[in-house]
């Protein structure tokens, strides 16, 4: 792939390659690559140095394969590195990178490597990434050890580092369980934010309830539609109107019983009443009643009830701003027809 970034190298690539190579690089199997040694210095400030510091004109660059320093060396020319080089050599042109401080490669390699990882190899790079301060590609690495762990564990690799280094494994098990619980945590608060929708929704629909009626509970004084229609949000509605009528009608409340379901009610009417902003004109039975005692603090228990009607708000303003762009222009405006009759 090419990088373009590196064009200025390209450039002096070609103009020095009318000049005749002045050096050698010498590979493990014995390959001898002729190189400019104002190109690889330019490119490379390890290369710079060891070009200097040489009276030789030749470089060995051993303990990877040939093909690979063959790669390293293009890469060094022309910045570019194929995808079938990067599959074959990513990890030594990493190792290479790093060694002789060609940070772009290093960057291409960390990327080509981490699309790479497998079960069997995920431990052998991570060291690696370890050894060659690839922090993106260890980062990778340990979350693909987490998210495959049991399978991690039965490879030679693991049981390698298990024997070989403990500080590792205890990295890597650590990291495994603050994922863990970062994911429980997760799981936790989206519990929590449906719950307290289901409680926005809740008062959304009593309110409407209160308002115009839906179809089996509406105010006296609004006539009953010929045919009902069920509104956009029936689920919960034809909950909070069972509701309803249960209140209305429990004996064991009128009997001076505690009773579950008129319980959750009362909670739900006063859950309206803390986040109403219109107590003298709404419709909502025991609104102003609740709201005065709350001004007075009669109702004890305050602070959590601050708590919950700021998560019910939050979470309800969470849901519009992921409601699709048109719906949301669609609430908007019928907000504003209401506000103007
Ligand atoms: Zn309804
Ligand atoms: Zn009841
Ligand atoms: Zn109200």
């Amino acid at each position: 792939m090419e990088d373009n970034n590196h064009n200025s190298t390209s450039a002096a690539a070609i103009s020095s390659a009318s000049e005749l190579p002045d050096l050698q690089i010498l590979t493990s199997g014995g390959l001898r690559i002729p190189a400019h040694s104002s190109i690889l210095a330019m490119v490379s400030p390890v290369l710079e140095n060891i070009i200097e510091s040489r009276v030789k004109r030749v470089i060995p660059i051993l303990g990877v394969p040939c093909d690979a320093v063959s790669a390293f060396v293009e890469y060094l020319y022309n910045s570019m590195c194929t995808e079938e080089q990067m599959e074959k050599y990513g990890i030594h042109l990493l190792v290479l990178s790093h060694v002789y401080l060609v940070p772009r490669l290093k960057q291409r390699c960390s990327r080509g490597v981490s699309e790479q990882l497998t079960v069997e190899n995920v431990v052998d790079v991570l060291q690696l990434a370890r050894l060659c301060n690839a922090p993106d590609l260890y980062l990778k690495c340990l979350k693909h050890v987490a998210t495959r762990f049991k399978s991690v564990e039965q490879t030679e690799g693991w049981i390698f580092i298990q024997e070989h280094d403990p500080w590792l494994e205890l990295e890597i098990l650590r990291f495994i369980n603050e994922a863990e619980s970062r994911k429980k945590r997760m799981r936790r608060h989206k519990k929590e934010q449906s719950l307290y929708l289901q409680l926005s929704d809740g008062i959304e629909c009593l309110e409407h309830i209160c308002r115009e009626g839906c179809t089996t509970v509406r105010p006296y004084n609004v006539e009953p539609a010929k045919r009902p229609i069920p509104c956009d949000k029936y689920n919960t509605c034809e909950g909070v109107q069972t509701l309803i009528k249960h209140f209305a009608l429990c004996k064991r409340r009128a009997n001076g019983f505690g009773c579950s379901r008129c319980k959750r009610m009362w909670q739900l009417l006063r859950l309206h009443s803390s986040v109403c902003d219109h107590p003298d004109s709404c419709r909502v039975p025991l609104c102003r009643q609740f709201k005065l005692k709350a001004q007075h603090h009669e109702l004890g228990d305050d602070a959590k009830w601050k708590l919950l009607e700021k998560k019910v708000s939050s979470a309800k303003a969470m849901s519009s701003l992921s409601l699709p762009k048109r719906k949301r222009e669609e609430e908007l405006r019928a907000l504003k027809t209401f506000r103007l009759c």
